[in-house]
């Protein structure tokens, strides 16, 4: 079943969240909440009050909501879920990196990591329970695809995030939506989320703070880049060529590797941005010279790009070694002699199983 479904282009049927189960409240756009209120015969100003307790304000109840009427805040009580999430776990590593797992109303859970750096901290948050591409690196993809996450679930992860770092008085600078899951696959609510994130009179987060991570879900390039965003977006590539790439994902048969470079091609063309094509390097598996080169000629015909080597994590149930250092120095330096720019991740909370999908996967095991 589920090579039929990669061999096709059709979108994923993922389970949904039970149909009755009230919104979340941070599913609201505020052009959502301005629509709620005037169906709601209320005043139109009590749309951006409503907006600002949740996104700058942070409330946790809608009782604390206490410039609204109360006949409002029943109203409000009756229609909407308020918790969203609840936080069942959170690991901090010694070099500052935060892991928290979160239980959904459905009892699954997700991950959501704060990760410190120089110029700020950074949020990576998760857009679906699990995630069917099958990246064959990856822990997210063990337990296949339960279900897309609503906009309310994501958006939840970052004020949540934010809500921690209020106690030391500092904010969230950066989102990378490189958690678990294929953003392109949950495509309407991930460009919600990024109306949300980046709303002057919400969090304000820059849209060039933001990056969406793809594996290449190659029609929703083209539509992401008509979208007119200044969004950051990185393209999970792994392999420079096709063979090897259907081997590594299997998302490439439903998206073959030319095709998503001619998508690549029309982003660059229509924005004028830059891509990020992020490289994970395997040991024996795809981090030799050959394959550098290789690469090399591929993002030739992209002056803009720049790539972000990845040595991968250790996965318990997958037979990938890690590169050796010389290997991962030697790639870097193939694509900088061919004038590509190329950097190397630094590991982050590697004490605590940052990496996608590791927590989770850990959780269900506890959980069987
Ligand atoms: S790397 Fe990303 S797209 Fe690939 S299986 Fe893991 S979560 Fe899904």
């Amino acid at each position: 079943m589920e090579e039929q479904n990669q061999a096709t282009n059709t979108p994923p049927k993922s389970k949904q969240l039970p149909p009755d189960l009230k919104p979340f409240v941070y599913d609201y756009t505020l052009e959502d909440w301005q629509d709620w209120i005037a169906a709601a015969g209320e005043a139109k100003f009590r749309a951006g009050q409503i907006f600002e307790w949740l996104h700058v304000k942070r409330v946790s109840s809608f009782e604390e909501m206490t410039n609204l009427p109360k006949s409002l805040r029943d109203k409000l009580e009756a229609g909407f879920q308020f918790v969203t999430l609840t936080e069942i776990a959170k690991y901090q590593s010694t070099d500052g990196t935060v892991k928290f797992l979160f239980e959904l109303a459905d009892k699954n859970a997700i991950e959501t990591v704060i990760m410190k750096h120089s110029y700020g901290n950074s949020v990576c948050v998760t857009t679906q329970v699990g995630c069917r591409i099958g990246c064959t690196f990856c822990a997210s993809t063990l337990g296949g695809l339960k279900r897309d996450l609503r906009p309310g679930e994501i958006i939840a992860q970052v004020i949540k995030a934010q809500k921690m770092l209020d106690d030391s008085g500092e904010r969230v600078s950066s989102i990378v939506i490189m958690g678990i899951g294929e953003p392109f696959e949950n495509y309407d609510a991930t460009m919600k989320f990024l109306r949300v994130m980046t709303h002057p009179k919400g969090l304000n987060i820059g849209q060039r703070h933001i990056t969406v991570s793809t594996s290449g879900i190659v029609p929703n390039i083209y539509k992401f880049a008509d979208e007119n965003m200044q969004v950051n977006l990185a393209i999970s590539i792994h392999a420079p060529n096709d063979a090897l790439r259907s081997k590594l994902m299997p998302v490439n048969r439903r998206f073959p590797f030319a095709d998503l470079i001619a998508a690549c091609k029309y982003y660059i063309e229509k924005t004028g941005r830059r891509i990020t094509f992020e490289y994970a390097l395997m040991g024996g598996v795809n981090d030799q010279a050959e394959h550098a080169e290789e690469l090399a000629q591929v993002l030739s015909g992209m002056p803009l790009s720049h790539v972000n080597l990845i040595p991968v994590n250790f996965v318990a149930e997958r037979n990938f070694v890690r590169s050796t250092k010389n290997d991962i120095f030697n790639f870097q330096r193939i694509l900088q002699n061919h004038k590509v720019n190329a950097t190397i991740r630094r590991e982050q909370g590697s004490d605590i199983a940052a990496a996608c999908g590791q927590l989770r996967a850990k959780h269900l095991e506890l959980k069987k």
